[in-house]
């Protein structure tokens, strides 16, 4: 499908100023096929994948047909939830920027009926809102559609797997007859076909081949895998590329606890999004995600629809998704704005052959890939290693040690021997088999004494459909076995005492939170670990005072630690740490 520049989109010049200052050089290709349409007054029904620019497709002819003249609401957008009213009220906002008087005001459930009120009441022409505060408006006589001129659906799929078909027709019901009809959906099941048979007149459609947009962006990969080894083959895949962002999708709420759990255990940084989590939580782990709080998220279809998330590195599916509709949906979160992003996708047993369906029915360019030994995850490890080293050597970031050195040449080592046994101390005491920060929930149990890391029984793993012996540990089982045959559990440099004043090779930093806010060690370490991906044990005693707390920090790694935590959010703080006064230099 083509694309075109604005300017050939017969489109006002406040529009055209705007889309320069969001930095948008053409119109996408949804957005070349629905603004004619739109303009000319037609219904429309669109379909394109998630991050396709669906949202000012429709935003732009509609803010083109709003009189500011009129102060009553003219155009009305329905969404599943209130993230995505208040994502598409900004775009309005910033589409309409140089368009003077247009009023747009998003209206949800859970904020106050006052503040919607006093928006609707100054005469907002654009509403954007979740369907059940709409009808909620609607009864109490604050919402009025007398001037109604265009309805939009967004994300009509999703809107029906919520429940809100009997809202959505009772709405559509209520506006008057003359209106313009937008449905926008990413797929489109047979239910959204019916509203659209039963509510629009003749609508123009218009449908965007998902391989045409995704393919050149998204470099796609599968994996054939033993389902016992799915998790190994997950971990293996993510430390080879060292990704740092991205969702991993399941395709049950069970399946995402279980994988959840396991990844914690193994140290990654993730959360999880699901039906069952409230939509508190759920608001409260997407905002933590988007800013990056944590590293993967693990979700099913469904939670993390309308996740609008635009710069992930990888999406995995753990599990095949049912059809390439689901497929395209799930790696359109990747590879977007122009970023290279990565689908990896894993396969198991018979699931081939659906994969072959999917291959064939959305010409998806896909292509099989071996899954990395230990060996090489191993290597790529090393170079990560090897290229900080580099990084600091040639930035000089770091101080001189010279009068230690000079000890042990004297004493009649060789140079590189030093740096090499330097090198060994680091990586066995710092990376360990699997160089993941050990979660906070763990430390709580190991401090003072016990080394970080369990001893860990090597257990074999076998891929595409090998007999692996290694059983998918239970749930609640405390952790699941790691391979690690080269790797005795890490020596560790730094011993963790209770405290007795300043421990050699630790620096005190002061951190913001304490009693008061309900911290524990558990979270300090874990945050600590999580931002800096530093093992869990350069973190020494921990003192908690009511206001704030003293936390003692490997010296080497002070300065870091200080730098990656500040701003990070710990109990809903804002973290400032500082040098302890005695420590400050
Ligand atoms: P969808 O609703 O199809 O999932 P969005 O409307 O949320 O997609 O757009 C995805 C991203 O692409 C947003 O960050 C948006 O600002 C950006 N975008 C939209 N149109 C364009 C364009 N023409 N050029 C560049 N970026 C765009
Ligand atoms: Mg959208």
């Amino acid at each position: 499908m083509e694309k075109r520049p604005f300017a050939e989109l017969g489109l006002s010049a406040e529009i055209l100023k705007a889309v320069d200052k969001l930095g948008y050089e053409e119109a996408s290709p949804i957005q070349t096929a629905v603004i004619p349409h739109g303009l000319a007054g037609r219904d429309v029904v669109g379909q394109s994948a998630t991050g396709s620019g669906k949202t000012a497709a429709f935003a732009i002819p509609a803010i083109e047909k709003v009189d500011v003249k009129v102060r009553a609401v003219q155009v009305l957008v329905l969404c599943p939830t209130r993230e995505l009213a208040v994502q598409v009220a900004e775009e309005f906002g910033k589409l309409a920027f140089f368009k003077k008087g247009l009023l747009e005001v998003p209206i949800y459930g859970g904020q106050s009926y006052e503040r919607q009120f006093r928006a609707l009441h100054a005469g907002a022409q654009v509403v954007i809102g979740t369907p059940g505060r709409v009808m909620d408006h609607m009864e109490r006589g604050t919402l009025k559609f007398d001037a109604l001129r265009i309805v939009v659906l967004d994300e009509a799929d999703r809107m029906l797997d919520m429940g809100f078909r009997d809202d959505i027709e009772h709405i559509l019901k209520a506006v008057p007859p003359a209106r313009q009809l937008f449905f926008f959906s990413a797929t489109m099941p047979r239910a959204i076909q019916e509203l659209i048979k039963r509510y629009s007149r003749d609508p123009a459609w218009v449908k965007i081949e998902a391989h045409a947009q995704n393919a050149p962006q998204v470099e796609q990969v599968y994996y054939e895998v033993d389902r016992r080894s799915k998790i190994e083959l997950l971990t293996r895949v993510i430390d080879l590329h060292d990704f740092r962002h991205g969702i991993v999708f399941c395709s049950t709420k069970i399946m995402v606890d279980e994988l959840d759990e396991h990844l914690h255990a193994r140290g990654y940084s993730v959360d999880r999004l699901h039906g069952d989590l409230t939509q508190m939580q759920r608001n409260r782990v997407m905002e933590k995600f988007k800013r990056h709080g944590f590293e993967f998220l693990i979700a099913t279809d469904v939670a993390a629809r309308g996740l609008d998330v635009d710069d992930l590195e990888v999406v995995f599916n753990y599990d095949l998704p049912n059809d390439a509709e689901d497929y395209t949906h799930r790696i359109g979160r990747t590879g977007r704005a122009g970023k290279k992003g990565r689908a990896v996708t894993f396969v198991s047993d018979r699931e081939i052959y659906k994969l072959q369906n999917m291959v064939h029915y959305a010409k998806l360019k896909i292509r099989r890939e071996r899954a990395p030994s230990l060996g090489e995850v191993e290597e790529a490890r090393e170079n990560v290693f090897l290229e900080k080293l580099q990084a600091t050597l040639a930035e000089k970031k770091f101080k001189s040690h010279d009068a230690m050195i000079d000890r042990l040449l004297d004493q009649g080592y060789a140079s590189t021997d030093i740096a090499s046994a330097l090198i060994h101390l680091l990586q066995s005491a710092e990376t360990g088999p699997i160089p993941k920060p050990v979660p906070a929930a763990k430390v709580q149990h190991v401090v003072p004494h016990a080394p970080i890391r369990p001893v860990q029984v090597p257990a074999p793993v076998s891929f595409a459909g090998g007999t692996a012996p290694r059983p998918t540990a239970a749930r609640g089982e405390s952790r699941p076995p790691v391979e690690c045959k080269e790797h005795k559990p890490a020596k560790r440099t730094y011993e963790r005492k209770p405290r007795t004043g300043r421990e050699e090779g630790f620096t005190t930093v002061v951190f913001n939170i304490g009693r008061e806010h309900l911290v524990t060690p558990a979270d300090l370490v874990g945050k600590i670990a999580g931002v800096t991906r530093l093992p869990a044990n350069i973190v020494g005693a921990i003192d908690i005072h009511e206001t704030h707390t003293d936390v003692d920090v490997a010296t080497e790694h002070a300065t870091l630690v200080m730098q990656k935590l500040s701003g990070i959010r710990i109990k809903n703080q804002s973290m400032k740490p500082a040098l302890a006064p005695a420590t400050a230099r």
